[in-house]
């Protein structure tokens, strides 16, 4: 997808520190993380943000979520909790126009965000 990052990424193009990877979904650590623990979770399809969703990616969404949950797990965040954060847009702080979700954890998180 033209000269998108997470695209890129998901192409195996730019290397990350994987997480977890199937055909829909790659998982990798942020390159700047905010918590001890801080994963992205990014669909292979490219969509810009949440704006993008329809029903026809209900099936993607849930997988994503059923992921979260798996790598939390396995990252040991199960127990104590963790957060998932979408960013979407200026005001939402995204940053990188490719569809994907935060998931945070290993310390306590304030509420609400900043
Ligand atoms: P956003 O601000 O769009 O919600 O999140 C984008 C995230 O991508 C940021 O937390 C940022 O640190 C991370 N990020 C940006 N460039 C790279 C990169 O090249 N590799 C990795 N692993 N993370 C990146
Ligand atoms: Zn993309």
């Amino acid at each position: 997808m033209q000269n998108c990052l997470f695209c890129k990424i998901a192409g195996g193009e730019i290397p990350s520190n994987k997480a977890y990877e199937d055909e829909q979904v790659i998982v990798f650590h942020d390159i700047s993380p905010v918590a001890p623990v801080h994963v992205l979770i990014v669909p292979k399809k490219h969509l810009a943000s949440t704006n993008e969703l329809s029903e026809a990616e209900s099936g993607l969404i849930a997988h994503v979520f059923k992921v979260a949950v798996q790598v939390a797990s396995e990252l040991g965040l199960k127990e104590n909790g963790y957060r998932i954060v979408n960013n979407c847009g200026k005001d939402g702080g995204q940053t990188v126009d490719h569809l994907h979700f935060h998931l945070l954890g290993g310390r306590y998180l304030d509420w609400p965000p900043g």
